[in-house]
């Protein structure tokens, strides 16, 4: 791997200094890192590549780090792949001249609708030499395909598509279809691109000094990069910064800001208090209540703030004279137009002296004429898209439980003690529309107990158990975080931890049930693989009404064969009627979990011999998780951590891994 990065030699295409990376070239890295699944080997192919990049066209640095994670934008931009298959298909038959139907016979062959795409397209004779495609030209056509909107979108975006396979060359048809899906499929996770960015700057800015990095080099490196981003994810921001002041200065150069949302902080399960003593073992921590709605993250520039809180933010207008607000979700969707009417009242409750802060909150239906917190099903009945103040009828509280940058400074990396004081300072109660979570500073199991049962009372899920002093107390974006647990009254039922799958495929009903579905097919995610492995079949928990909405909700998504990024027991009485998209994801409970040959969750992280997955016993549906797109459903990680958890197993029920 050492000799692959220093190697000067590489295997692509070269180019011209200062033009456009010729997309052969992108698509020859992909290659390279599809024939291993040796995770240094992939991130040296990486690396080595986006050297090259950074030497002859800097200026694409963004877009081709973009390509390579599949994305047009960073996730609060709101831009997405994911084009349906039906579509994907008219483009290559109007591309290649392949009837619709030879397409469907390959498609049930060979399954791939890339493989399918560059089979057909390398078919064609090529009478006249098309341009060689750029990764400038596909990131634009790939930006109309996933933007245009309007009448006419689907011819529009088919044409686009065709436009482009029609100038596809080898194997570029098939990272294109596959990249329009949604998924490249070549185990480059996120993660590894980010370590390879670092290496590649740092390798190149030292050569430029005529010297090698060493191994220390680019782990620094890759840290400094590691911990930027985890404030400030986007890569439109921290790229042209490191191109211009070089990866080690990053930090001074690069903070959190204002408009960009970081990944939140998660919780591990923690399924007792008694395992929450253990787990804190003598430590100061915090009990706070834990609101069931939709975690939201506040972000503010007050007109008046001053020079160093007056941001860009890439892609977003902000307001005049600089100021800025802005809600987004646990996945940096932009909520602005679904809390209009949080936006339009937070002057009453920002303290005269804050000009710009980062708040991490939960917004929680509330009824205003009794004073008390609603379910979360009643906050998913609100609309999700531009709102109309006067139209609101679920009205919201906001209950603030961290505050992650205030006036110009990042929080982070104080206690969560000062990053309460902080934000009590900052902002004030007000009755039904904004409060600070309750928390209670205790430590013995009755006043745990008691404080957990008045939670519930209150319409909330259960409890949040924070560390509260030293570094295990710091904000630690995006990482599932033992520091935080959740205890839900759920799990004290005995139910277990509730899970967040995708919904695969579905089974036609019987008796009463015959024109809907009675049962489906979900899965958790591997995003290692990035594969959907299934985990059961659910029939339990929905109501006849549900049922019948349900059956409308996931006929637009029906394929006629599961993607090649399912895995699933490939016998025939194990195959669901019909299969999906994977669009939807549903929380489910279950009574434990067990290990089947039919169903393929974790199979590789439970390393059975005889490569059964976990399946869940008794499964029971709770609802719909609109917040969570499919690749944020529960890991195949964690669903091996539960499995290991079980006592029946011989788990200890403690530790594991961060895997978010
Ligand atoms: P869950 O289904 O439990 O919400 P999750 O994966 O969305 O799972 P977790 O980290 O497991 O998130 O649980 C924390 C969630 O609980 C947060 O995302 C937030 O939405 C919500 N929450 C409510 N009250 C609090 C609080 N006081 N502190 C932190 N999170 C809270």
């Amino acid at each position: 791997v050492k000799q692959l990065i220093q190697s000067k030699k590489h295997p692509y295409p070269d180019w011209a200094e200062g033009g456009s990376v010729p997309y052969a070239a992108l698509c020859k890295t992909f290659e390279l890192i599809d024939g291993t699944r040796k995770r240094l080997e992939i991130t040296a192919h990486t690396s080595k590549f986006l050297q090259q990049v950074i030497r002859l066209s800097p200026h694409e640095l963004v877009t081709v780090v973009h390509l390579m994670l599949n994305k047009l934008a960073a996730d609060y931009m709101g831009i997405e792949l994911g084009i349906g298959e039906s579509l994907i298909m008219k483009a290559i038959s109007e591309s290649t001249g392949r009837t619709m139907d030879k397409l469907k016979a390959m498609q049930a062959k060979i399954g791939d609708l890339g493989m399918i795409a560059y089979q057909s397209r390398n078919a064609q004779p090529t009478l006249i030499k098309m341009q060689p495609l750029t990764v400038e030209r596909i990131f634009k056509g790939l930006y109309r395909v996933a933007t245009t909107k309007g009448d006419g979108t689907m011819s529009l975006k088919v044409a686009e598509i065709k436009k482009l396979l029609a100038a596809c060359q080898g194997e570029e048809a098939k990272f294109l279809v596959r990249g329009l899906e949604g998924k490249l499929r070549l185990g480059l996770a996120d993660q590894t691109v980010l370590q390879a960015v670092a290496q590649a700057a740092i390798t190149r800015e030292m050569e430029a000094k005529g010297k090698t990095p060493k191994a220390t080099d680019l782990v620094a490196a890759e840290n400094m990069l590691k911990e930027v981003f985890s404030g400030l994810p986007s890569y439109e921001v921290i790229i042209p910064k490191i191109i211009e002041h070089g990866i080690m200065n990053l930090k001074e150069h690069c903070t959190m800001q204002p408009g960009v949302p970081l990944k939140p902080m998660l919780a591990k399960p923690a399924k007792s208090i008694s395992e929450v003593l253990d787990r804190f073992d003598n430590l100061k921590f915090t009990c706070e209540f834990k609101y069931d709605g939709e975690r939201a993250q506040i972000h503010y520039v007050s007109t008046k703030a001053g020079e160093k809180e007056k941001f860009a933010v890439p892609g977003k207008d902000t307001k005049k004279g600089g100021g800025l607000t802005a809600i987004f979700s646990r996945n940096s969707e932009d909520l602005s137009t679904k809390y209009p009417d949080i936006l339009a009242v937070l002057n009453n409750w920002v303290s005269e002296s804050t000009t710009s802060f980062i708040l991490d909150c939960e917004t929680t239906a509330f009824d205003k004429d009794t004073g008390k917190l609603l379910p979360f099903q009643t906050l998913m009945t609100r609309k999700r898209k531009d709102v109309a103040i006067e139209d609101v009828k679920i009205k919201v509280c906001v209950y603030a439980f961290d505050l992650l940058f205030l006036n110009g400074e990042a929080l982070v990396h104080k206690s969560l003690t000062e990053r309460r004081e902080a934000m009590k300072a900052a902002f004030n109660e007000v009755e039904g529309q904004f409060g600070f979570a309750r928390h209670a500073d205790v430590d013995q199991v009755d006043e745990i107990q008691s404080f957990l049962e008045e939670s519930v009372k209150g319409q909330c899920e259960g409890l949040m158990v924070k560390m509260l002093n030293g570094e295990a107390s710091h904000y630690t974006p995006s990482k599932r975080s033992q520091n935080w647990l959740k205890i839900k009254k759920d799990y004290l039922a005995g139910a277990g931890d509730s899970l967040d799958l995708v919904v695969l495929g579905a089974y036609h009903g019987k008796g009463k049930r015959t024109s809907v579905y009675g049962a489906f097919l979900l899965a958790c995610y591997n995003p290692t693989a990035e594969k959907y492995e299934t985990i059961c079949n659910i029939g339990t928990g929905f109501s006849d009404e549900v049922l019948a909405s349900l059956h409308e909700q996931l006929e637009p998504f029906i394929i006629p064969k599961p993607k090649p990024f399912y895995s699933h027991s490939t016998v025939a009485k194990d195959q669901p009627d019909v299969w999906f998209e994977p669009r939807v994801v549903w929380e489910v409970l279950c009574a434990d979990l067990t290990l089947s040959p039919r169903y393929k969750a974790a199979a590789d992280n439970v390393a059975d011999p005889t490569g059964k997955g976990v399946s869940l016993r008794f499964p029971r549906y709770i609802r719909e998780r609109e917040d969570k797109k499919p690749d944020a459903a529960t890991t195949a990680r964690q669903v091996a951590e539960m499995y290991r958890a079980q006592e029946s197993v011989g788990g200890k029920g403690k530790g594991g891994v961060d895997d978010d």
